[in-house]
């Protein structure tokens, strides 16, 4: 059997060990130290954000910036629908309830006009929603413009679920640098890792400091253990940062790597009828390609459908993965509201990942053009 090609794999840089073993030299093994701080640092330069907390993970972000927002039981939080579950778990451990929103069908990301459908109509039902959770799906930023617009009208705090857009960017702005809050993620599978780990990121200097005070158990200053809120224990370790501070000095090489994944898959799909590509919209969108995807239509690929091509990688030991199931349609949100018109059922039941690691090979790429021109029988 050949060996496995994974959809993403973690991809180190060589330099993450140099600053891991700094912390273990220094006795920083700790949720706090000079890779924290470094890693923060380095994640503003980047993203050109003023602030950013170093967290335990992605999902701990989400929940922050909602405390932070002051998002309490019994309110209401609009999301996308379309979108992995942790960009709408937080919500509900607020005691929120979340309000579901439909994807357009160009960036498959959160859509300004059924967003501005729930507004008007959560407000008509005298329930204005506290804040909007927008996510970019496989790297690809949304319509930031329109859905600032709308959020901006309605006066509502917008949270980018930046998890999978590390490198992305729209009109050369870094995506999470939008909103209020921006988040990112580090988990295993992410275009950088820090094996777990993740970041909530924003310009205002005030809320970021109060987000590192609430990720460690929310000590008020005073020299016995006092507390006047609830805290977390959500803060990044220092060992887990040093290799963040690796992976950062490779993130833009691996944009291009994952840039170069996608252009590989579009000229072989140019000569295959019924695929399309999950694509830029135009030069204002920059992608990192975190994950290159596709729509297969069996009505013009002459039957051939997303669960064959699926099947037939698999065969082939070639993970790949249909695109997310949309909130919506889960057993555990199914009574939540939802705003939309079909867009995102449409791309789950004909999308699908396919590998895209930055570490893929030419002989790793030529197994899956093989697999994917055997099942198309070209
Ligand atoms: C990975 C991911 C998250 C969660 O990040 P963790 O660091 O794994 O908690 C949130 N939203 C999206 C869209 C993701 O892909």
């Amino acid at each position: 059997m050949n060996s496995k090609i994974w959809l993403s794999s973690p991809h180190m840089g060589g330099n993450e060990m140099k600053y891991v073993q700094e912390a273990y030299d220094t006795n920083w093994v700790a949720p706090l130290g000079p890779n924290v701080n470094g890693f923060e640092a380095d994640l503003q330069k980047y993203t050109g954000t003023k602030h950013a907390a170093a967290l335990s993970a992605g999902t701990a972000a989400i929940h922050l910036s909602l405390i932070l927002l002051g998002v309490k039981a019994g309110d209401e939080v609009l999301a996308s629908s379309f979108t992995f579950s942790a960009t709408v778990n937080p919500i509900t451990y607020v005691g929120a309830t979340p309000i579901l929103v439909d994807s357009e069908a160009e960036t498959w990301n959160m859509c300004p006009i059924q967003l501005e459908k729930a507004i008007k109509d959560r407000i008509a039902k005298g329930r204005k929603p506290k804040a909007i959770v927008v996510v970019y799906l496989y790297g690809m930023p949304g319509k930031i413009e329109e859905l600032l617009a709308v959020a901006n009208k309605y006066d509502i705090p917008l949270i980018e679920d930046a998890a999978e857009a590390l490198g992305s960017r729209y009109k050369g702005k870094s995506m999470g640098t939008f909103g209020k809050f921006g988040i990112l993620s580090f988990n295993g599978n992410k275009i950088i890792t820090t094996s777990g780990g993740g970041a909530l990121i924003s310009d205002d200097q005030e809320l970021i400091e109060k987000s590192r005070f609430l990720a460690t158990q929310a000590r008020d200053n005073a020299p016995h253990y006092q507390h006047s809120h609830i805290g977390y224990n959500y803060r990044m370790s220092n060992i887990v940062a040093g290799i963040g501070r690796g992976q950062m000095e490779v993130l833009e090489e691996r944009v291009a790597q994952r840039r170069a994944n996608f252009e590989f898959y579009k000229e072989l799909f140019s000569d295959i009828s019924g695929v399309s590509l999950q694509e830029e919209p135009s030069k204002d969108f920059f992608s990192n390609f975190w994950l290159t995807s596709i729509l297969i239509d069996p009505s013009k690929t002459g039957g051939v459908t997303r669960e064959e091509v699926r099947l037939g990688l698999e065969q082939e030991n070639i993970e790949c993965r249909p695109l997310w199931k949309p909130m919506h349609m889960q057993p555990v949100f199914e009574a939540c509201a939802y705003y939309g018109n079909g867009v995102s059922e449409e791309l789950f039941e004909k999308g699908l990942c396919l590998p895209s690691g930055s570490n893929m090979t030419v002989e790793e790429r030529n197994r899956i053009k093989l697999a994917l021109l055997k099942v198309f029988k070209k």
